[in-house]
Formats: structure tokens, C-alpha cells, sequence
């Protein structure tokens, strides 16, 4: 019989947990981790493997201001945004280099998130050629290569103005620069299949094109030839919020030509956090919808439509994947902010985040666990950067450990 001892019950909830550890599904786990030793920075420390690595596209605002959107879940201590602390871009770049030239045959994963990353389209082309040259360099271990965005930089406008005929060419040039880099996976944001509901959430600003239906869904059928694109929508009371709707919205992302989407539950807030109770804190708090009885709906009481495929265990998340009858793949995601927590203070590191301010850390908080700032770079600097020379790797020893 299998367990989830890493998983709450009162995160992974009944009755699913009992009906999963029944069904014994086929499990991937993240969590407990393979952890390895290095020298990061100036300190000895222990990461994962994979490590995953965050280059935090922060330069500009969010292209959107979705209801729920984590990033704008404010601090007590007062902290600027993203944009706000971000440094000129070759500084960032140079740090980027001397952060990943530590990484020396580390398997890294890397996940392009933050703000969104195609609204700094020169920003995002700039970054994934490091991330490239890093890969095809002697010391570059690259696991696994993810982008998330809410596809606003690809939407290929032909008509009106220069600046218009500009920024269609930027986008070729972006789309090409993934093409390169072959990710995984695309995942492209989007709550509702209705164009009117999706912008009551997502709230896109005035003049983005994409969310307009037809912009989003030529630009879908122009990507998913080219790269492997997955839709990602987020369940809440006001959108996608039980299980008939997650039908409709497979429906329609099956007609636009795509075969997976994920539908992620609202972050579980930290139960005792400096969080300030604004609209995004009560918006998160309100707007639940019960993830594991949808699932559970699905596999218990409609068996002959829905299949598990799998489950996957990380290290405050977890998915299952099911097959759908329509011959669609919808995983079903949640996690838990107070997981998150336990983790990173573990001693272990789960996530490297490279912040808009210049800053390593090992969290997503650009304050705590800072482990290359732009004032010490200079001092970890590897000068082999990029050498053709193979290197052995750093790490000490590997074994497993979980908390
Ligand atoms: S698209 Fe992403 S970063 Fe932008 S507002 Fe929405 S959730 Fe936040």
C-alpha cells in the first residue's frame, strides 16, 4: 500500500486520499529529494537534484492584473515590486552568467516565469541565449526547460503603425529564440474560455491585444505547430469552478488543436504570514473552489470519462494527470504555501530565484536566504565561465534526506 506522509491531510483531503491510495496510482516523486552539496556564492549548502533556477522576468509591469496574482500579494515591511528594484540589464545578464558558471554540472532546471516574460521581449530573447550558451557549453547540465506565460508577446498584430510592424518583427524574433532553445513546455495562462470572463480575471491593460478571443486563439493555432504549448487555468468561484466547466474548457482547448491543460487550485495562503490583507489576499482567501472533489468526482463517479494516468509528488505541490474521453490530458495541480515554508526552511534548497534587483536567493522573497548579491559577484565569479574546458563538477557527495 503506498502513503503521502509529505502531504497533509488537510491539503491532499478525503475522501480522494483514501480512493488514491486505494487505486495505487503510478507516483513520480519530487519530494523526498536527491540533495547534493556545493559552494554557492560564499557558502557551503545543499540543493536539490535538479536544482530549479528562476531568471525572475521583472523588468516591466505584468502585461495583465489578474485577480489572484501572487505577485501582488504585498509584504508589511513595505518592499518595492519587481520592476521597481530592477537593475539595467547587462548587470543583471553578467550575474546571470557568474550564477549559472557556480551551477557547474549541476542538473538545472530551468523555469522562466516572474511578471510576465514576453512583455520584455528583447529581455526574454537576451536571456535565453545565456541560458543556451550555458547548455551548450561544457559545464551546463540543463534537466528540464519550462516557460510560463499568458502569451501577450506572441500575438502577431500585421496591421497600422511602424511601431506595430516593430513589434510583430520582435515577436518573430522571440518565438524563434524558443524554437532554439526547445522547451518542454509552454504553459499559457488563460481562465475562461469565455473572452468576457477571462477579462473580468485576468484583466489584461488597455491596448493588449491577446485578449481579445480571436487574437489568443490565432496566435495558439500559429505556436502549437512550433512549440509544445499547454493551457493553464487557474479554478476559482468566478471562473472555472467545477467539474462541467473543466469539460466545456477541455472542449474548447481540444478545438483550438491542444491536447493538455492544467487546472491549478488557488494557492493555499501562509496561515501566519506579513502578508497585508488586500483585494489580492481576500481574492485568493474567497475564491477556493475544492480541487480534490472535482478530481475525485471525476475518477469515483465518473469512471468510464476520466482515467488516472499519474501522480506526482513535489516538494509543496502535487499533480494527478488524468485522460479525459475527448482524448485530452488535464492535470490537476495544488499546493500549499505553509509546505513551502517548512521546505525552504529545511536547510535544503529548493528554488533558485535570480531577482530583478541582481540577487540570488533561495527563495522567492528577494530578502531572505540571499545567496549571490550584486555587491559579491564579483568575488564568486567563476573566470572559466564558458571555458570549452570540462570541468569536474563541485558537488561533494549526493544522497537523499527529506524533513
Ligand atoms: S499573467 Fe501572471 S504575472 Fe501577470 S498578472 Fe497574471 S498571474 Fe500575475
Amino acid at each position: 500500500m503506498q502513503s503521502f506522509p509529505s502531504l497533509p491531510s488537510n491539503f491532499l483531503t478525503n475522501p480522494l486520499r483514501d480512493f488514491l491510495l486505494k487505486q495505487s496510482p503510478k507516483i513520480t516523486r519530487f519530494f523526498p529529494a536527491t540533495v547534493q552539496k556545493l559552494k554557492l556564492g560564499n557558502q557551503k549548502v545543499k540543493i536539490t537534484n535538479p536544482i530549479s533556477l528562476t531568471p525572475y522576468a521583472g523588468t516591466v509591469p505584468c502585461s495583465a492584473k489578474c485577480k489572484f496574482c501572487c505577485e501582488r500579494l504585498v509584504r508589511n515591511n513595505g518592499e518595492l515590486l519587481p520592476f521597481q528594484c530592477a537593475i539595467e540589464d547587462g548587470e543583471y545578464f553578467q550575474i546571470l552568467k557568474a550564477s549559472l558558471s557556480q551551477l557547474s554540472r549541476i542538473p538545472t532546471s530551468f523555469t522562466m516565469s516572474g511578471l510576465e516574460p514576453t512583455s520584455n521581449r528583447e529581455w526574454l530573447i537576451d536571456c535565453l541565449r545565456i541560458l543556451r550558451q550555458h547548455e551548450q557549453s561544457n559545464i551546463g547540465m540543463v534537466d528540464s526547460k519550462y516557460l510560463y506565460s499568458n502569451a501577450s508577446g506572441f500575438a502577431l498584430s500585421s496591421s497600422g503603425s511602424r511601431n506595430r510592424s516593430r513589434q510583430r518583427s520582435t515577436a518573430i524574433d522571440l518565438i524563434n529564440s524558443l524554437v532554439d532553445w526547445q522547451p518542454d513546455r509552454i504553459d499559457v495562462s488563460r481562465h475562461h474560455y469565455d473572452p468576457v470572463v477571462n477579462q473580468q480575471i485576468m484583466q489584461f491593460r488597455k491596448g493588449v491585444q491577446i485578449q481579445d478571443q480571436d487574437v489568443f486563439q490565432s496566435t495558439i493555432s500559429d505556436l502549437k505547430d512550433l512549440l509544445p504549448i499547454r493551457l493553464d487555468c487557474v479554478l476559482q468561484k468566478d471562473g472555472i469552478g467545477d467539474l462541467d466547466q473543466c469539460i466545456n474548457y477541455l472542449n474548447w482547448a481540444k478545438k483550438l488543436g491542444l491536447k493538455e491543460v492544467a487546472f491549478r487550485s488557488l494557492a493555499k495562503l501562509p496561515t501566519n504570514s506579513s502578508l497585508v490583507r488586500n483585494q489580492v489576499f481576500n481574492y485568493i482567501n474567497n475564491q477556493q473552489v475544492p480541487i480534490n472533489q472535482i478530481v475525485y468526482q471525476a475518477l469515483k463517479h465518473r469512471p468510464k470519462d476520466w482515467k488516472l494516468i499519474q501522480m506526482k509528488i513535489g516538494y509543496y505541490y502535487y499533480n494527478l494527470s488524468l485522460s479525459y474521453k475527448n482524448g485530452m490530458t488535464a492535470t490537476f495541480e495544488a499546493c500549499d504555501y505553509d509546505l513551502l515554508t517548512k521546505r525552504q526552511n529545511s536547510g535544503i534548497i529548493y528554488k533558485l530565484v535570480l531577482h530583478p534587483n541582481g540577487s540570488l536567493n533561495a527563495s522567492w522573497d528577494p530578502t531572505e536566504n540571499i545567496l549571490i548579491s550584486k555587491e559579491n559577484v564579483l568575488s564568486v565569479t567563476n573566470p572559466e565561465t564558458f571555458s570549452t574546458n570540462r570541468r569536474e563538477h563541485k558537488f561533494e557527495n549526493v544522497h537523499r534526506e527529506s524533513n
